[in-house]
């Protein structure tokens, strides 16, 4: 389906903005569960992704479970209608106040990245008079053959428990009487999109598992994070859902009973979201042209901070169908405040509106004040209530 902007809404709103399709974001949660019902697979949503309100809402409704990284983003996700049965809270560095609020929230789970971290908790915890369930994030040692700034599991990254690690963090688990382990939890990195490194990280689990049940310890949760990619280059395209679960139906062993569970972030939202911005000015520099919009880092920082790929579209209805390559850039004093060098375009005029496409996953979340910017806005294809 290609995806149409309501261009007359546009010209009377105040840019930049980020506009969510909501159909969009309806078909891929479609596509989502039917596939992952299929496999009797439980779906976690990754709040850090995108944490707006109204998209929140909508994913809530199909039922599905969430993901979080902080205190905060616990609060969003129970104020948008997830069950707290349903959440999940990792993050190698979470705060006293942070465990003890979402212990009394009656969270499904910790993912504990840190021998001390289960110390804590379970101190933590004894002091509420409560149990806390915990999975144990383990690195795994495996290469997601992504931007290194998000790729998580190589021996060298901060997040999860060492593999040398797991023995001690097993017998200290004996002795914890508030805490009890009911899983094990990875997360490799983000924008994966060779299956390949999915089929990797099967086979590592599976040793994993047969150490723990070797030890007789039973696990009712395997969780293995989110990372699927998405297609930058066809913000049309919804990701592949079907091969991504089909590869742990075919190479994940469990055992009896077990629960696998995911954690998609960028996939969920990324294709529904596009942030729309102006052309203030199109200068020359010495061996290019500079098409200069009114978006910026501040906005969407990725292209700064990963060197990320963003298709980039001129929406504003053109006469002619002269192709002209621009240097897009935002107005911040950084020169790596460009969204794109050498950008294929009709002819572009100043106040022709211009829209960088699967901006929907870590947009608008990472957004900051930099050079005293207003923080960009959101607008939604369907009225909101
Ligand atoms: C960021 C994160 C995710 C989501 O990753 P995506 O690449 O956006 O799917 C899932 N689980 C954990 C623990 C994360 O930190």
């Amino acid at each position: 389906m290609k995806t149409e902007f309501p261009i007359y809404r546009f010209k009377e709103l105040n840019t930049p903005f980020y506009y969510y399709d909501l159909s969009i974001l309806r078909n891929t949660l479609e596509v989502l569960k039917n596939e992952s019902e299929k496999y009797g697979y439980k779906i976690h949503y990754a709040l850090k992704a995108n944490s707006n309100p109204v998209l929140l809402k909508i994913i809530s409704s199909y039922g599905f479970g969430a993901d979080c990284v902080s205190w905060n983003e616990i609060e969003r996700a129970l104020s948008c209608g997830f069950n707290p049965e349903k959440i999940v809270f990792a993050g190698v560095g979470k705060s006293d106040y942070e465990i003890s609020n979402a212990l009394k929230a009656g969270i499904l789970c910790f993912n504990c990245e840190s021998l001390q971290e289960l110390d804590v908790i379970n101190n933590i915890a004894g002091e509420l008079g409560l149990t806390a369930r915990v999975a144990l994030r383990i690195n795994p040692n495996v290469d997601a053959h992504t931007h290194h700034h998000i790729a998580t599991a190589k021996e060298d990254s901060k997040f999860g428990i060492i593999i040398s690690e797991i023995e001690e963090a097993v017998l200290k688990l004996e002795s914890l009487k508030n805490i009890v382990l009911i899983g094990i939890h990875f997360h490799i990195g983000s924008q994966i999109t060779r299956m390949q490194v999915f089929r990797n990280l099967c086979s590592r689990i599976n040793e994993i598992t047969d150490w723990f049940s070797s030890r007789k310890i039973d696990l009712k949760i395997i969780n293995v994070g989110g990372g699927l990619g998405i297609d930058y280059h066809e913000p049309d395209n919804l990701p592949a859902f079907a091969e991504y679960f089909s590869v742990f139906k075919e190479l994940l062993r469990l055992y009896p009973g077990q629960e696998l569970h995911f954690e998609p972030g960028r996939s969920v939202v990324a294709q529904c979201g596009s942030l729309i911005s102006k052309v203030l000015f199109i200068k020359n520099g010495s061996n290019t042209k500079f098409a200069i919009i009114d978006a910026g880092m501040t906005d969407l920082i990725r292209p700064a901070l990963y060197q990320a790929y963003h298709k980039i579209e001129n929406i504003t209805p053109q006469s002619l169908n002269t192709i002209i390559h621009y240097d897009v850039v935002g107005p911040i004093c950084e020169s790596s405040d460009t969204f794109g060098k050498y950008v294929e375009l009709p002819k572009t005029r100043r106040g022709d509106l211009i829209a960088i496409r699967s901006a929907g996953a870590y947009g608008e979340v990472m957004a900051s004040r930099y050079n005293l910017r207003n923080l960009p806005y959101s607008v939604f294809s369907e009225d909101t209530k």
